[in-house]
């Protein structure tokens, strides 16, 4: 850790502080009081925070503030918005034709149909369908760093109604569009956030859909599919 960061927020708050830095975007603060001192995980972009967001910590970790200030909520927010998108993706290693369904066929339906074709995402299909894992399944991913969906090759199958794999797609869709929320109560990132559940359910049959897949996964783990 940066000394003159440490210190000054010692300073601050006036007990011991042990810090540790991290670049992990789901735990952006987290706070364990403990009697001597108090552990703090924080993540890096707080060495670059200003004066107001620096004040907001350090009365937050004095306890003085119950919630993390709006301040520094907003810092987080800003932030964490700024740093996606850098790295590139080359569209020809990607795979989009499967045996059943054609993944950018229905990314560009999607993206006319509820995003005004405004949306500029990668999608993919990953996974084996022969050898998952019985324990734990994904059937679509949504990575922020390279616009890129990825759906599991499993849904690639007839035993998958057409209809709830562009549903898994546009789930993933709307994850770029609904920007994760910083927690005030905890300081962990929600990524379902109430904008994207209410933006989910506007899906044409959601609660049929939404049956379906919960169905699957209940016979998935009971290893009848
Ligand atoms: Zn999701």
């Amino acid at each position: 850790v940066t000394l003159p960061f440490l210190q000054k927020l010692e300073e601050k708050v006036g007990k011991s502080l042990s810090i540790k830095l991290n670049d992990n975007r789901s735990t952006i603060l987290s706070v364990k009081w403990e009697p001597a001192k108090i552990k703090v995980s924080l993540h890096r972009l707080f060495l670059q925070a200003p004066q107001e967001v620096f004040e907001g910590l350090a009365r937050y970790l004095r306890r003085e503030e119950k919630k993390i200030s709006i301040a520094v909520k907003k810092f987080i927010n800003n932030n964490l918005e700024q740093q996606r998108p850098s790295k590139k993706i080359d569209s020809n290693k990607l795979s989009t034709k499967g045996v059943c369904y054609d993944l950018v066929e229905m990314y560009h339906s999607l993206n006319g149909e509820f995003f005004e074709n405004r949306l500029q995402l990668f999608i993919t299909w990953f996974g084996n369908p022969k050898s998952f894992n019985k324990t734990k399944i994904t059937l679509g991913l949504y990575h922020d760093s390279l616009n890129l969906i990825k759906i599991h090759r499993l849904l690639d199958s007839s035993r998958f109604p057409k209809e709830v794999v562009r549903y898994v797609v546009y789930h993933e869709m709307l994850h770029h569009v609904c920007r994760p929320e910083v927690s005030l109560k905890t300081g962990r990132r929600k990524i379902h956030t109430l904008e994207f559940v209410e933006r989910e359910k506007k899906y044409p049959q959601f609660l049929e859909i939404d049956q379906w897949l919960k169905n699957y996964y209940k016979n998935y783990f009971k290893g009848v599919c």
